[in-house]
């Protein structure tokens, strides 16, 4: 019988397929067992209204078997089938679909990483049974018909069609495997455990039975008694037919037949975490888009989550086949901790459409799907406290990279689900629950800003803000001042942090006083604005300190937190990214009495006491000092 040729495109598809390098060949059997269950839906639906069809839904399945000998693996299914004329229409063209248009669009160059990220993501369909067999080999039958046909392909020079017999419709697709190479080894399709592995990790939840021999070797008794009268036992290998996928993922069951308990142990074998997640997020939505998702929050980062390495994105499944592993299109980048499958039965594996239409559906989806975890979070962090600060210790960093990334583009997604230590003492607390708190007179929300909570609340510019009466939010990650800058408010009410801001609790009668008696001081101030120059950009009195005789504040938009965080990054230009500090003094302390009592008798002295106090100041701010030994020294000569 004479050869026919494939189409000019589907030759080149092919010859992709078959000198594809193309680590992820094993997906040909995702493709041809997808097919072969499309196959079985056209029958079933057709037996809903013929009953010619004679079969029930209990009755159809798709078979896999391996021969050794002949090194075949055959996939068969008793679905549709094809006529001859079928076989010459679908298996001998591709039509001008999607992918092949976009993979023309890229440069020569890239042509080749196009084709793997292609094959990856979209189905290639029949065609990959190529990248596995140097000979397929395609019998069918199509329902309503009388015989079969036989299509066989060795490859890129062509196919052949003949009649053949087959008892009954359906399709057998014969792959003979290619010889094994060195690294090639295909000779492991032929193994049933690793075709076992392969239907459970792509085909899991096709919703047919895949069936195939399985060979046990098991102890059985041999009838016969031994000396002692006790039953002899022999070894023997028994081949038992086995359904090898489990048909029915749990994100399709509805809540009544999946438990939340249920859920959680899918979590822990799926995504091989010991510990449950804390939230099962479930969607089930119908309209532009029709998917299912059932998503968890893990309770702890995993060890490589702030690496590089870390891959981020859920699983995307088409009608219960794995399309892709780890779909990052379908996350944010600031919930990329988050794990789960995605179902959507509009998400073909056709290579015929459009990618773009994908690309789509995916944007629909992710839309979505960002919303339902945020609303989940924020339904943590009011229902379940202590779950909520296992997450922040876990996941809190990254809510606050969200934040200041893509120039804020979600602070206002994210700005909810941020929690702080505070001065109430319950906890961590959410700037919704503490605006909530304010009284009225109250028009800033307060935050001071050092390494651990007991640090901030030592602060010296805390006080004035606690004798009002007014709580206070600690920072204690150098990000936090940054983030809450970005922000710009909450809830129509202003941030203020206690060592760069104006307090706004002095009266006028304070600040009258304040000034007169900077003016009255004024030589002093300048001279020790003069003494520390290089250190502290302004020397002032300040109405804020009360027990204390100095603080640190600073002047502008850069605080010591943003120019810690800043310093923090790696390779970040920080020349012209450092606070402007100003010493603030107490004009009531005695030590400010005795520094102007020094700059009235003994001009070194009362220089050596204004570097002690802004050594001070630094010291209760968190910074370190240039020069601990200089200070040891000065404070000596005091005595
Ligand atoms: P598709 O992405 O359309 O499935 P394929 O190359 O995998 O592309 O298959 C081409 C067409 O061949 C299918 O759309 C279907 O019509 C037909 N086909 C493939 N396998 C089978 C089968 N087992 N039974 C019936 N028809 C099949």
């Amino acid at each position: 019988m004479a050869k026919k040729q494939f189409q000019a495109e589907s030759r080149r598809l092919l010859d992709m397929m078959i000198n594809s390098i193309y680590t992820h060949r094993e997906i040909f059997l995702r493709e041809i067992i997808s097919n072969a269950s499309d196959a079985i839906d056209k029958l079933c639906y057709l037996s809903l209204t013929d009953e010619g069809v004679g079969m029930s839904r209990e009755d159809f399945r798709i078979r896999i078997t391996l021969d050794k000998e002949n090194r075949t693996i055959t996939v068969s299914d008793n679905g549709i089938g094809m006529t001859a004329e079928e076989m010459e229409e679908n298996l001998g063209v591709i039509a001008n679909s999607g992918s092949f248009q976009f993979r023309k669009d890229m440069a020569a160059d890239k042509a080749e990483q196009a084709d793997v990220d292609i094959i990856g993501q979209f189905g290639v369909g029949f065609y990959s049974a190529f990248m596995v067999s140097d000979k397929v080999t395609v019998i069918s039958r199509k329902y309503g018909t009388d015989g079969g046909a036989r299509w066989e392909s060795e490859g890129a020079d062509g196919y052949s069609v003949e009649p053949c017999e087959r008892e009954k419709p359906g399709t057998d697709v014969v792959m003979h495997l290619k010889p094994d190479a060195d690294e090639d080894r295909y000779g492991e399709y032929l193994d049933t455990w690793r075709i076992k592995e392969l239907v459970k990790k792509y085909s899991d939840y096709v919703r047919w039975p895949i069936v195939m021999d399985v060979e046990h070797y098991e102890q059985k008794e041999t009838g016969e008694t031994d000396a002692d009268g006790k039953p002899k036992t022999e070894y023997v290998t028994e081949t038992r037919e086995e359904t090898v996928n489990s048909q029915v993922p749990i994100w399709q069951r509805s809540r009544g037949e999946a438990t939340d308990e249920e859920c959680k142990q899918f979590y822990k074998d799926k995504f091989h975490d010991f510990e449950e997640p804390l939230a099962v997020i479930r969607v089930n939505a119908e309209g532009a888009v029709t998917y299912r998702a059932m998503l968890f929050i893990p309770a702890k980062a995993p060890y490589d989550f702030y690496t590089r390495d870390y891959q981020p994105g859920l699983q995307l499944y088409s009608s219960g086949v794995l399309i892709m592993d780890r779909c990052a299109d379908l996350l944010p980048d600031c919930f990329r901790f988050v794990r789960g499958v995605v179902d959507s039965p509009d998400l073909s594996l056709n290579i015929s459409r459009e990618l773009l239409q994908h690309d789509r559906q995916l944007k629909v989806i992710a839309g979505n799907l960002e919303k339902k975890i945020k609303s989940e979070l924020k339904k943590l962090l009011d229902n379940d406290k202590e779950g909520y600060a296992k997450f922040w210790k876990a996941f809190g960093m990254q809510i606050k990279y969200g934040v200041v990334s893509d120039y804020g583009m979600k602070k206002d997604l994210l700005k909810d689900l941020l929690v702080y230590e505070n001065s109430f003492g319950d906890g961590l607390m959410s700037l919704d629950e503490y605006t909530k708190k304010m009284p009225d007179s109250q028009k800033m929300i307060y935050y001071a800003a050092a390494e651990n909570a007991k640090r901030a609340a030592a602060l010296p510019q805390t006080e004035q803000v606690r004798d009002a009466g007014f709580g206070i939010l600690y920072m204690t990650d150098d990000a936090d001042d940054f983030v809450l800058r970005l922000l710009d408010g909450y809830n129509d009410k202003k941030f203020c942090n206690v060592s760069a801001d104006d307090l706004g609790l002095e009266t006028d009668l304070e600040k009258a006083d304040t000034e007169k008696k900077a003016e009255e001081n004024k030589d002093l101030l300048d001279f020790v604005k003069e003494t520390l120059a290089g250190e502290v950009t302004d020397v002032r009195l300040s109405h804020k300190l009360k027990t204390h005789p100095v603080c640190l504040t600073t002047e502008g938009e850069i605080t010591l937190e943003v120019e810690k965080y800043f310093e923090s990054l790696p390779g970040a230009e920080t020349e012209n990214l450092k606070a402007k500090k100003v010493l603030e003094l107490n004009g009531s302390h005695p030590a400010f009495a005795a520094l102007q009592k020094a700059y009235g008798e003994d001009s070194e002295r009362a220089k050596r006491l204004a570097k002690i106090l802004l050594a001070q100041a630094k010291l209760i701010a968190g910074l370190s000092l240039d020069d601990p030994a200089g200070y040891a020294e000065l404070v000596c000569q005091l005595f």
